[in-house]
């Protein structure tokens, strides 16, 4: 059985997530969602939680998710996944992104592995389902853990919300078409994990968001 953890990290209070398979015997291997700074509260969590992180996954390419990325991959000696292609210019801007957010300067990172549309992530042999979902970045991916009717979205929906679409490579358009052709067919109970704030459920936000509510007769 899929559980997680979720711990908010940097100024911007992003939820970076630790999400790991308890069937196995301790330490369980585990995965970290969006490490974007505060690295020793996460490891420390990791740590009392008896995880062993062996996989970075990140959703899209801002500091506030990815700020730690290359120095926990280094440090754990684990491989960086995702997020698409298309953050590619915008992992390669983080030295200035921190400048511009008000945070720590990140090093530059090469992902592992990019991903696209339809991939899976493997953790503990078995098997997650990557949408991409462009709109508030080019590269933007989300996690679908239907084992336990979870996905962590990053800021592509919010409790109430949508990601801003007025940074480099936003799209509004896109990121709508994201969220009603790519997180609608997830499910209403599926529960979302976004990159700041509360959880929801997609049936929640379906009927209720101001932004992406759909019309009623
Ligand atoms: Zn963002
Ligand atoms: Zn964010």
């Amino acid at each position: 059985m899929f559980r997680y953890q979720i711990i908010p990290v940097t100024a911007f209070a992003q939820n970076c997530s630790l999400l790991w398979d308890d069937a196995a015997s301790a330490p369980h291997e585990a995965a970290v969602i969006d490490p974007g700074g505060d690295l020793d509260r996460v490891l420390a969590q990791a740590k009392r939680l008896d995880l062993k992180i062996a996989q970075i996954w990140l959703t899209h390419g801002h500091i506030d998710h990815v700020g730690a990325a290359g120095a926990l991959s280094r440090q754990l000696r684990i491989p960086i996944i995702g997020p698409h292609q298309g953050d590619a210019n915008l992992i390669a801007t983080l030295p200035w992104q921190g400048a511009m957010f008000g945070l720590p300067s990140a090093e530059i990172f090469t992902p592992a592995r990019w991903l696209v549309d339809g991939d899976t992530v493997e953790l503990a042999g078995q098997a997650i389902v990557v949408r991409h979902c462009p709109g508030h970045t080019p590269g933007h991916v989300v996690f679908h853990v239907p084992q336990i009717e979870r996905a962590f979205v990053g800021d592509v929906l919010f409790a109430g919300s949508i990601g801003r679409t007025d940074l480099p490579g936003g799209n509004h358009q896109q990121l709508i078409d994201s969220i009603t052709t790519r997180l609608w067919p997830m499910g209403d109970a599926t529960v979302f994990i976004p990159g700041h704030g509360p959880e929801s459920t997609l049936g929640q936000e379906r009927r209720n968001n101001p932004f992406v509510r759909e019309a009623r007769a």
